[in-house]
């Protein structure tokens, strides 16, 4: 996948006029994954789910001192059909579990789960028959931030590594829908 973008100006007068160049237009060549990757890397919007502790400091990272919205993810949302990324924070226990994995299957694909501190990621403290030793028995988890808790900045550096994960992604189910494929499929 190209990941350099290259700018041509166009000598044709009759391009319309974009931006501020004043003959001509700027065209950006580029693949369709580029350019929804960079979407969709850069406005992550978290499902607002917080199970302990670890969900203060998830909520800060949202307030003025860490400002999560410079990376485009400060529009927590309360339905999972607007969420995109889960972010799993505090101790998840086996009675909340089918929760959590309902939530999960209730989200729009794509979406992507951030597994936050020590008792999301493998039970932490909470070696007992009460808690789930690790939320990747429940859903898929892409990025697990560690600590007990984590600090807000580690939780945006998870993000920031959720962000280079989606940037990298291809879809190549788009190029399995195309309908000389699907013709190929029907025979
Ligand atoms: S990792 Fe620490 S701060 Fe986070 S939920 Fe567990 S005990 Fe609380």
């Amino acid at each position: 996948m190209p990941r350099k973008i290259e700018t041509l100006v166009l000598h044709d007068s009759s391009t319309p006029v974009i931006g501020n160049v004043e003959k001509g237009g700027s065209v950006v060549v580029t693949s369709i994954d580029y350019l929804l990757n960079q979407a969709r890397a850069n406005s992550l919007w978290p499902l607002t789910f917080g199970l302990a502790c670890c969900a203060i400091e998830m909520m800060s990272t949202v307030a003025a001192r860490f400002d999560v919205s410079r990376f485009g993810s400060e529009a927590f949302r309360a339905t999972p059909r607007q969420a995109d990324v889960m972010i799993i924070a505090g101790r998840l226990s086996k009675k909340m579990a089918p929760v959590l994995r309902q939530i999960y299957d209730q989200m729009p694909e794509p979406k992507w789960v951030i597994s936050m501190g020590a008792c999301a990621s493998s039970g932490g403290v909470y070696n007992n028959y009460a808690i789930v030793q690790g939320a990747d028995q429940v859903v898929p988890v892409d990025v697990y931030v560690p600590g007990c808790p984590p600090s807000p900045d580690a939780l945006i550096y998870g993000i920031m590594k959720l962000q280079d994960k989606i940037k990298k992604r291809k879809f190549n189910k788009l190029i399995e829908l195309t309908p000389r494929k699907l013709e190929e499929t029907a025979v």
